[in-house]
């Protein structure tokens, strides 16, 4: 039986048999024996100074405790499924410890409470639509009773209607760019405004969003969300520059193409996915745990010194000219 909304499940590491996002769960916790030195556990030192950390038995500086996330509590917004970029980001912010509260859209509900079991620490599931300011709202109180404050937040939601995904850009609708931009862009915006008093509780915290490189180049069929990411990027540096002398910082990750239920939804999307693979300086595409893996470096500690920038997860295809 699917748990009640707005429910603490106290999660199991067992998750769903099989399940290979769940397996890259166990395979982190596995080397957490060399990630799990907090340099600063108790909450309110989130941002330690690294100058203050004592080195190793062999002298190297503990770089790995930069990413420990022990004690730390984050939000995560956008998981549909085991295949989201923001379930990649979860399960690597978890891994290392930190608490989350992950949101569902309606229909997401059972795979998200079936993902969040999997994680090790007990998981808060809410509903989100980002289109609607109450239920955003209602996500930041159940938020603050449940955990008192708020460390990171994790922005992955992202809709155009389908047919603004392949029809010519210039029959875009006014209605489909409402949409896109509403629900892609200004939702991050009444997200971080929801998250930073809670953050400042925490003497300061982090923001991430994901965005696509259609933000600046054409890309076929990726036409509204384009203009849209272009809007959400821009977004992060005027929300970086707003709440930085709060020390909360807003950064994104440009993702490379991944096979998910949001990029389904671009026509032609395999194509893209090809090109990249063929002309990316790595010759690969990316997978969801580089997002994640990148997205833990820049939520935590080892990137207290960054914020306002979008970070390219690529495989560097960003840097080719042909
Ligand atoms: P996904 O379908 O797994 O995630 C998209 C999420 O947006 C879903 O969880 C969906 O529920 C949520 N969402 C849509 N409308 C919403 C609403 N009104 N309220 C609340 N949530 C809503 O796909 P994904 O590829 O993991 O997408 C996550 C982010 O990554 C998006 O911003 C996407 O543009 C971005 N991104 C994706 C790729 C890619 O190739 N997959 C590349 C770069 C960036």
């Amino acid at each position: 039986m699917a748990p009640r909304r707005g429910t603490v499940r106290t999660a199991t590491v067992r998750g769903p048999a099989g399940d290979s996002a769940v397996a890259g769960v166990q395979q982190d916790k596995g080397s957490l024996a060399d990630l799990a030195r907090p340099v600063a556990s108790a909450a309110g030192e989130q941002f330690a100074n690294p100058e203050s950390q004592a080195p190793n038995p062999n002298g190297a500086t503990r770089i790995a405790s930069m990413t420990d996330f022990t004690g730390k509590h984050g939000l995560v917004v956008g998981v549909a499924n085991k295949r989201s970029l923001s379930w990649a980001i979860a399960q690597a912010t978890a891994s290392r410890g930190a608490r989350l509260a992950i949101t569902y859209q309606g229909r997401f509900e059972e795979h998200v409470n079936e993902l969040s079991q999997g994680l090790s620490q007990p998981t808060l599931v809410l509903p989100c639509d980002v289109g609607s300011d109450e239920e955003i709202a209602s996500v930041f109180t159940k938020i603050e009773q449940e955990f008192g404050g708020l460390d990171f937040l994790v922005h992955g939601a992202a809709f155009a209607p389908r047919e603004e995904l392949s029809a010519p850009f210039t029959n875009t609708t006014r209605e489909g760019f409402r949409i896109a931009l509403d629900i892609s862009a200004y939702s991050l915006i009444a997200l971080t405004r929801g998250a930073v008093p809670l953050m400042e509780k925490r003497g300061g915290g982090s923001v991430l969003t994901l965005s696509y490189l259609g933000s600046q180049r054409v890309f076929p069929n990726y036409n509204v969300m384009g203009v849209a990411k272009a809007a959400l990027e821009a977004t992060v540096r005027y929300l970086a520059a707003d709440v930085g002398p709060r020390n909360v910082r807003v950064n994104a990750i440009s993702a490379g193409p991944v096979k998910t239920l949001a990029a389904a939804g671009i026509s032609g999307f395999s194509s893209i996915l090809n090109v990249y693979r063929d002309r990316a300086p790595l010759r690969r595409n990316i997978e969801t745990s580089e997002v994640g893996e990148a997205a833990a470096f820049l939520l935590g500690n080892a990137g207290r010194g960054i914020t306002g920038e979008v970070l390219m997860v690529d495989a560097g295809f960003h840097i080719t000219g042909m």
